[in-house]
């Protein structure tokens, strides 16, 4: 600590590149050490990036805080939440010029993701940081930096890497709400289900861009229809009770505004685990589970769409179906392709995000147009097969096509957001007013193709410098290229997406992707190598581990690498 304060006082009012001459070194407090990865080039850049390492003499976790795994994830979680929070409370914040004087770290949502920002194990607990060093214009403000790393920085340790510094109780609640929902996740396949929602959870959120429940007095709180009630074991807090939803075709129905398409949501995020109080902490859903939608104007590679559209115009070849406009329909057949490919177990779809054509074709559009003449096999017709044959499942948000009441295994109408079961119903309904709709495929759903992707179709440079670049949570910069995931809606956190781009990277420096190996061999092999050597594993220098990395799954690994628009694959 002493030579770090000699080093800033002796660069006081210099040129900001003295700065460099920290990087790469490390300190000795009394309570922790302190490591400089990365010093910024000027005060304006992306800030500099350090860690501390506080060992566990000191910090004092007890074992069962962080193991198994999963203890390890939500502790991160937890530490990170509140380094956050103490960085209000102890730094003083900007100082100088551009990012002078800034402290932060990774800010997770309502989700618990893995992240980088913090480890812990049976050494010592880690937190990675970024540092806006200060400056005046370009000068070194020494005594600021000073101020920063030897005063506000032991303060910020000592109130959150400590344990005894820390609310037992909440801490505790944090690590097995989370490991609750693990267990209970991991538990759905073998109860035959695909997602479960306990009763009295909060569904809707306050608004599209703030995560949190809606408040108690506004919301209605969730009730399982006994029909499909049953109980889960959770290994912390006891059985609960709630809705299963069956492996199998789940339709959700019910008038407009009535909460369909919220449960839908809150089932598209249940992926993964939320915080205590979210309301959704004890709602799972497959791991495997991903959301389907149209995405007009996508682009697509050689993606095998047969079984939903053939016989296009001009005989195009729809089992290597390529566009770089995709329509409605093609694109959300290349979505679903391209989710079984990847791994995908449960599809999710809204009428409301979904293209008609692709859905549905009634009776009378058959009649007047017959199937020779329409490309296109609507999704109704496959919905069956899908699970027959693959044993992929389905919940489907419906308000408008009655036709789906004949595939349904089950069927869940929402009304002033409490579910119902009305599949008795719907079968009767099927029964008197039959669609006279004629199922028009084969009897089988067709081979799922594995597609190669081609190294060289790659190219994260833009002129003589890698730049791959998140930008929000939502768009993935990818050298001169830009990756655009709006559409790819269980990518929750911009962190999430820094880390896909670099796992791409990663996988063309490290040569997995190579001309040979699958997209499924490939996002298989970085998922684990993520669980084996952790997710900092995929830092482009491992000498500077990036604190800022959410773990993506690897479905939406395979999404943004299909959504690059230079990708060339070869099929097999
Ligand atoms: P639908 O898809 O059936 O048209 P939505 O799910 O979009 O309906 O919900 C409509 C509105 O109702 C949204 O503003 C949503 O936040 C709100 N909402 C949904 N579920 C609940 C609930 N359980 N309690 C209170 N409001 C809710
Ligand atoms: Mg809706």
């Amino acid at each position: 600590m002493k030579q770090l304060q000699q080093i800033l006082s002796s660069i006081d009012g210099k040129g900001y590149k003295s700065y460099k001459q920290l990087q790469g070194k490390h300190f000795n407090f009394p309570d922790f050490e302190l490591y400089v990865h990365y010093i910024q080039g000027d005060p304006f850049a992306a800030p500099s990036q350090l860690a501390v390492r506080v060992y566990q003499d000191r910090a004092g976790f007890p074992e069962e805080s962080y193991q198994p795994p999963i203890r390890e994830t939500a502790l991160s979680d937890y530490l990170t939440r509140i380094f956050h929070r103490n960085i209000k409370k102890f730094a003083r914040g900007s100082r100088g010029s551009g990012k002078s004087g800034s402290f932060q770290i990774d800010r997770p949502g309502q989700e618990v993701l893995e992240r980088t920002s913090m480890t812990i194990n049976e050494k010592y607990v880690e937190a990675r940081f970024f540092v806006g060093m200060p400056a005046a214009g370009r000068r070194v403000l020494g005594r600021e930096a000073a101020e920063m790393l030897t005063e506000e920085l032991p303060k910020l340790v000592k109130s959150s890497l400590l344990y005894s510094a820390l609310p037992g109780k909440e801490l505790f609640n944090h690590v097995y709400t989370v490991e609750d929902q693990e267990v209970m996740r991991n538990r759905l396949s073998e109860k035959g289900l695909v997602a479960f929602i306990a009763d009295g959870s909060i569904l809707p959120r306050r608004s599209g861009v703030d995560q949190r429940p809606l408040p108690a007095d506004k919301a209605v709180a969730f009730q399982a229809p006994s029909d499909l009630e049953v109980e889960m074991d959770r290994p912390h807090s006891g059985k609960v009770r709630g809705m299963g939803i069956p492996e199998g075709v789940t339709l959700i129905v019910g008038g407009g505004y009535h909460g369909k398409s919220t449960l839908l949501r809150a089932l598209e995020q249940s992926v993964y685990n939320h915080i205590p109080e979210d309301g959704r902490e004890n709602v799972v859903s497959d791991p495997a589970a991903f959301k389907i939608r149209a995405e007009d104007g996508r682009r697509v590679e050689k993606v095998n769409i047969s079984p939903f559209i053939s016989n296009l115009p001009f005989g195009q070849d729809t089992s290597r179906f390529s566009s770089d406009e995709a329509s409605g329909s093609t694109s959300q057949a290349a979505n679903i392709i391209e989710a079984l490919e990847a791994g995908g177990r449960v599809l999710l779809m809204d009428e409301d995000t979904s293209a008609t054509n692709f859905m549905i074709r009634d009776m009378r559009m058959q009649l007047l147009v017959a199937k020779d003449r329409e490309p296109i096999t609507p999704f109704i017709d496959r919905i069956e097969q899908l699970y027959r044959d693959l044993g992929v499942s389905t919940i489907l948000v419906i308000g408008g096509a009655g036709d789906y009441f004949d595939v349904a295994n089950n069927v869940i109408m929402m009304h002033v957001y409490s579910p119902a079961v009305v599949t008795g119903e719907a079968r009767e309904i099927s029964r008197l007013h039959p669609s006279g709709r004629r199922q028009e495929t084969g009897d089988k759903f067709g081979e799922i193709r594995d597609r190669v992707p081609q190294a060289g179709s790659f190219n994260p440079y833009k002129g003589r410098k890698i730049k791959v670049k998140a930008q929000g949570v939502d768009n993935l910069q990818f050298g001169k290229d830009d990756i655009d995931l709006h559409q790819v809606e269980q990518i929750m956190d911009p962190s999430q997406t820094r880390a896909v781009g670099d796992v791409i990277c990663y996988a063309l420096r490290e040569k997995m992707i190579d001309g040979n190996k699958t997209l499924a061999e490939i996002t298989g092999e970085i998922d684990s190598l993520i669980d084996r050597e952790g997710l900092e594993a995929i830092s482009p220098n491992p000498k500077q581990p990036r604190g800022d990395y959410a773990r993506p799954r690897a479905l939406e690994i395979a999404a943004a690498i299909n959504r690059l628009r230079t990708l060339k694959v070869e099929t097999k």
